[in-house]
């Protein structure tokens, strides 16, 4: 069935050894986070058999699907009060930023007896979640030691995100130095101090990651082999541990300015084309309510990709050097919109090669 997102095991089981054999030898323990794929269930069974220590989800449905995996579950993105029920069951672990959150948090596992672990975040400049202000985080932490249910067990951060801020000696050893200080004031041990994601990578291999940061939380370097703060390839990884498939349908001369007065495109852009004559064009059954396709490229180096409707995507293969066909299939690679949005799109067919 077409398109399919092809999820090669044993490409994404090394990806895995070499990032969580990265992070060991600097005495970080590896959350992998499985949103980008939507933590398919088989695909996670599989990648937990290396030797990561949490699994990690931002969505609450992922985490309760992985149920019957024994790792400690942590829900990274910050609860909603709507969901406490649920975030109390099927996770071990919480991010925080809100006191009134994690107070009904205490509640819910007053409810079930049970000690909910939450770790606060902190926002060290990239503005998405977390305490910015330092009066107010410490505020917050004074109460959340009050709850009974709820045992707090550190901080967290999330760089490179909505800021782009990448992670440094300087940001990150500000974060150890907050936890530090907290544990001397409150007479406790914060043991989980988590360093941000993928693009916090590059910190180990230049032996610049700040003593005390014990977590890193990696998504796209496991999925797609990626360091994300420079967008370097990680050394021996695979790159190609996801890929997508689609089928040719149609593939016709034809000229490469449409004929007519250009309005405006079927998403109401308006479009601008260059005259490169009469090219081979081929069209593949997939389209924008499927795939981002400005984050996938044509394994087929002389492959262009000219656009894409709905569901209709349009190749231009007039360079390369295989002849298409009607059928013929072509391969593409993923970057991190690409494969969300392939993995998230129900009209994408997902197959596990072992
Ligand atoms: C998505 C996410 C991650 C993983 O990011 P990658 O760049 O894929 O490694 C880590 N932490 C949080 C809070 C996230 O939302």
């Amino acid at each position: 069935m077409y398109p399919r997102l092809e999820i090669n095991i044993k490409k994404l089981r090394e990806n895995t050894k070499i990032v969580s054999d990265i992070c060991h030898k600097n005495n970080i323990d590896v959350a992998m986070v499985t949103k980008v794929y939507c933590a398919i269930k088989d695909v996670v069974r599989e990648l937990a058999k290396e030797d990561i220590n949490y699994i990690a989800d931002s969505r609450i449905e992922n985490l309760k699907n992985l149920k019957d995996i024994s790792l400690p579950k942590i829900l990274i993105r910050i609860p909603m009060l709507s969901e406490v029920e649920d975030v109390i069951q099927y996770s071990n672990i919480s991010f925080n930023s809100e006191l009134k959150t994690v107070l009904e948090l205490n509640e819910a596992a007053k409810r079930r007896n049970i000690i909910h672990k939450v770790v606060v975040m902190v926002d060290l400049g990239d503005l998405r979640e977390g305490y910015f202000d330092e009066n107010e985080l410490l505020n917050s932490i004074d109460e959340i030691l009050k709850l009974s249910n709820i045992k707090l067990i550190g901080l967290a951060t999330n760089l490179t995100c909505y800021g782009a801020i990448i992670p440094s000696q300087e940001n990150l050893g500000r974060l150890v130095n907050i936890a530090r200080n907290i544990e001397q004031k409150h007479n406790i041990n914060l043991e989980f101090i988590s360093g941000g994601n993928s693009s916090s990578l590059f910190l180990l291999n230049s032996d610049k990651m700040p003593k005390g940061i014990t977590n890193l939380r990696l998504g796209e370097a496991i999925a797609l082999g990626k360091e994300t703060a420079y967008g370097k390839d990680i050394e021996g990884a695979n790159r190609d541990g996801f890929k997508l498939v689609c089928e040719i349908v149609e593939i016709k001369e034809k000229p490469s300015i449409p004929i007519g007065e250009i309005g405006v495109d079927a998403f109401g852009n308006k479009p601008v084309y260059e005259d490169r004559g009469i090219r081979k064009r081929a069209i593949v059954a997939i389209g924008k309510q499927d795939i981002n396709i400005d984050s996938i490229s044509s394994i087929d180096e002389h492959i262009d990709i000219l656009g894409a409707s709905s569901d209709h995507m349009i190749l231009d293969v007039t360079d390369s050097i295989n002849r298409y066909d009607v059928g013929d299939k072509v391969q593409f690679l993923l970057s991190y919109g690409g494969l969300m949005s392939a993995a998230t799109s129900k009209y994408v067919y997902k197959e596990i090669i072992y």
